[in-house]
């Protein structure tokens, strides 16, 4: 039996005082809901919200990392200052930095395997774009992010990856994959899975979805068979729409 996994990243917002302030309520509010909860704050916001939710059951999370441990690197953050001021998780390949930042699957997959060899758990970000499912691509684009994503790593590490499927039409714009789409792409995911590791592998991953997730969809979705979890953005910036969303079954 898989469990739930919710998370929140912030992307680029809110300040240091701001993101304190919202950990203290979600620390406040999520203390009680159950499943697995993550946030990943601004790099600059990291270390205090770090000494907010230590000793709550919500995990430190960072939106993305260098894929070099350290050097002559301008503007990037090391996997091990992330680690040393108390991040647990870090997202990587999501369509954001893939669009805007040009990253590719084999760079993302340097960055997994750091994360990884370092200690981290990792969510994984896979999806199409529109055109792309337009064209009939999805399930392709899905696996074949998925695959490359995880080139090389062995499946005794697949317990600190997570997946999230985020169909980048659906990443901010108000549209969300029906329930019933978003589980037929998740089990084309597991499928990958299986074909790369084994059932077992396929069986025990967490697959979050991600794009649009909101109080009024969360439960349609997170009770879908191959949902496990969601990776929320725009409603993870307050506590009335993130809470609700975590508490989706209470
Ligand atoms: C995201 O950024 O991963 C995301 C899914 O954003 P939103 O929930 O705002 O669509």
């Amino acid at each position: 039996m898989r469990i739930k996994y919710i998370a929140g990243n912030w992307k680029m917002h809110k300040t240091v005082p701001e993101a304190v302030s919202l950990a203290q309520a979600l620390v406040k509010d999520l203390a009680s809901c159950g499943h697995k909860i993550m946030i990943a704050p601004p790099f600059t916001a990291l270390e205090a919200v770090a000494k907010t939710v230590a000793s709550s059951n919500i995990l430190l999370g960072a939106q993305n990392m260098s894929n070099a441990e350290q050097g002559a690197h301008t503007g990037e953050v090391s996997v091990l200052m992330l680690k040393q001021i108390g991040v647990k998780v870090v997202i990587l390949g999501h369509s954001e930095r893939r669009a805007i930042y040009g990253e590719k699957d084999e760079f993302i997959n340097s960055k997994v395997k750091l994360a990884l060899a370092q200690g981290l758990e990792v969510i994984l970000c896979v999806g199409e774009t529109l055109q792309e499912r337009e064209a009939g691509k999805a399930n392709d684009i899905v696996s074949g992010q998925t695959g490359k994503g995880l080139a090389g790593i062995p499946e005794k590490d697949l317990g600190r990856v997570t997946i999230a499927y985020e169909p980048v039409w659906a990443i901010g714009t108000g549209k969300n994959a029906t329930p019933q789409d978003a589980d037929a792409i998740h089990a084309v995911i597991r499928a990958e899975l299986k074909k790369l590791y084994s059932a077992a592998a396929a069986e025990a991953m967490i697959i979050q979805y991600g794009g649009s997730v909101k109080p009024e969809n969360a439960k349609d979705l997170l009770t879908m068979p191959n949902i496990d979890g969601a990776l929320v953005g725009g409603a993870a910036l307050k506590p009335e729409t993130f809470i609700p969303i975590v508490c989706f079954d209470k």
